[in-house]
This record gives structure tokens, sequence and C-alpha cells, in this order.
């Protein structure tokens, strides 16, 4: 039995869901003429009470579409040092949009509403880039799954409106904050100016982001998307998935978070295990005590048993649950850890 815990992104379609995408309704989405994706998008947006939504291909051209919109070259964005967008985009904040990263020094990839304040150039100071743009993650992939304070991330809009600042949402794990703290997407979907959501993590697709937005910034997404070459023609088999996910695997996520948090547990328990990261949702990081135990060791032990994890660097080993992983997998894993 392999036991895949690299990513959530390692999930195949259930029968459910590959039985939906096989009987969607399709035609040329560049047309605008695929009911399904044009089904997919109304249902999003309305979930977020935004006015459109539009389809991608991944969380990656979401985001990327998103600043693109938000900026002119050579503006600058403020994110936290930890963000998916600065660390692993491909460098896309400079290479599609000419902008630059004010990284914050925050806690888990979360930064506070004084610091953003802080890292904002006084916009009559023309030696410095002019920022324009403010984006968040939720939860934090590099931060281990946290959550943020929705009380934080409403200070954080104040003083994007005090400053004229757009203000994105990489949400490609918001699902799982959203269970986790029994938040709503309306909430969210009033606090920002756009955000992305992905479908094939947590959810379980095989492919999939929605960027949510004003008709007008949507309207704009649209050519954005055409140039980075991310217009498909009958997504509507993808949309088809995504539908199904949003019906079928939203509040299944909790159970993923209980896996994480009795694995959170069983390594704290572990003499050669430093340190082990709070876990909130989905996501375990830990940290090997090498004067104990070697990392290469403790991976090929783990490897023997057919059980796969990522590592991050520095040390530290990142362990993702997620659909796929069942119970008897579980089971099997809480077993063997403590014998290794
Ligand atoms: C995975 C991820 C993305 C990008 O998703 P892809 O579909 O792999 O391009 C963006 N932001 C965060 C926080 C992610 O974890």
């Amino acid at each position: 039995m392999k036991i895949n815990l690299i990513s959530d992104t390692v999930t195949k379609p259930t029968k459910g869901m590959l039985k939906a995408m096989m009987s969607a309704e399709v035609g040329d989405d560049v047309f605008k003429e695929d009911p399904s994706v044009n089904l997919l998008e109304e249902k999003v947006a309305t979930m977020f009470g935004k006015e459109a939504a539009l389809f991608f291909p991944s969380g990656t051209m979401a985001n990327q579409t998103a600043i693109k919109l938000h900026t002119q070259p050579g503006e600058q964005l403020i994110c936290d040092k930890y963000a998916h967008i600065y660390n692993y985009e491909g460098g896309g904040v400079s290479f599609n949009s000419g902008v630059s990263c004010k990284l914050v020094d925050g806690e888990r990839g979360m930064m506070t509403a004084a610091q953003v304040k802080e890292a904002i150039n006084p916009p009559d100071f023309y030696h410095s880039p002019l920022t324009t743009l403010v984006s968040i993650e939720n939860t934090t992939n590099k931060g281990g799954g946290a959550c943020w304070d929705f009380e934080e991330l409403k200070a954080i809009r104040n003083v994007c409106d005090q400053h004229s600042l757009k203000y994105h949402l990489d949400g490609a794990r918001l699902w799982n904050a959203l269970v986790a703290n029994d938040e709503t997407t309306q909430q969210y979907g009033a606090l920002f100016h756009t955000i992305s959501v992905c479908l094939s993590k947590g959810l379980g697709c095989p492919v999939g982001s929605v960027l949510v937005g004003d008709q007008e910034t949507i309207q704009r997404a649209i050519r954005v998307r055409k140039v980075f070459g991310g217009g498909m023609r009958q997504a509507g088999f993808l949309a088809a998935a995504g539908i199904y996910a949003l019906d079928n695997h939203i509040n299944r996520l909790a159970e993923d978070h209980t896996k994480a948090k009795e694995i959170s547990h069983l390594l704290e328990s572990l003499p050669y295990i430093k340190s082990v990261a709070p876990t909130e949702t989905n996501i375990v990081i830990f940290e090997i005590d090498e004067q104990r135990r070697s990392l290469d060791d403790f991976l090929s032990s783990l490897k023997q048993n057919d059980i796969h994890i990522i590592g991050m660097g520095q040390g530290k080993l990142r362990i993702v649950t997620h659909m796929d992983y069942t119970e008897a997998m579980h089971k099997k894993f809480m077993e063997i850890i403590p014998q290794l």
C-alpha cells in the first residue's frame, strides 16, 4: 500500500467525479460557449457574493493574472516572505507583471496590519517603487497550513483602503480555512478585490482554479488569461469536476484535518523529532533532531515502507493529508511510525 503524503494535489478523481466529468455538457470556452464552465463560474461567483468568476488551468495562473490586473510595470506589491506568489510561481511576479515584492517578515506566513502599513512606500516619494497591491495567503502553504485571524484580515483591508491599494487573496487552500474556523465564502468575498481558489488541492479535482472579482476586473482577466495561454476549449469536462467537488468535497476536509492533527501528536511523542509546527489544517511541518537521527536515515526507512513525504529544505519535512489518504493508510501510518 503506497502512502503518498507529499501534497494534497496527488488525488485522483473519484467514481462520482469521473461520472460527472464524462456526462458534462461542453462547448468552446474561448467563445464562452461551454455551459459547464459557465455554470462553475456562476456558482463560484455566487458563493463569494462576487459579480463574476473565471476558470483557470492552475492556481499559479489565477494568481499571476490577478497581480497583472492590479499593477503596472515598475510597481511593488506587499506579501509575506513565505508567500507562494513570491517563492513558488517561478518568478512570475517580475516576469509577467514587471513588479517587485516587498517581503514582510511575518509569523508562519502571516503579517500584521501594522507591518503592511509600514511596508508601503510613500506615494509621493518617486525614488521608490509605487506600492499598489497587498497579497495574502489563507491557509499559508509554507507556513504549515496556518489560518488567519479574520479580524487581522479586516484590519489589513482598512490599511489598503486608506492607501488606495488592491487586496488579493491567494486562497488555494481557503476551503481548509473555512472548514477549520467555521467561516464563510461570503465574508471573504466582501473583504477582497480578487480571490483565487484551487479545485485541484483538497477538493480532489484533476485540474483547475477559479478567480473571482467584480465584472470589470474579470472581463479584463479574460484577456490576460488568453495572453498567458490559458484559454481552453472544451474545458467543461474539467469544470464539471469542479462543480461536483464544490457540492461534495468541502465538508469532508475536516477528516483531513483530524488525521493531520493525529499525525502531529504522534510526531511530538517521538524522541528524534525536534519540533512540530502547530497543526491547524491538513499540513504538518516538522524537524528531525539530527543529533539523534539523520534525516536520510528517517526518510529511507519511510521509503522502505512505501511512505512518501517531502523535504522543505533546512531540515524541515512536510506531510499533507488529503482525500486519497484513506483510513486504512492512516491506521498503517500511525502503527508504523513509532516502530521506525
Ligand atoms: C498550490 C498553490 C498555488 C498554485 O497552484 P497550482 O495549481 O499548483 O499552480 C498557489 N498558492 C498556494 C498557496 C498554493 O498552495
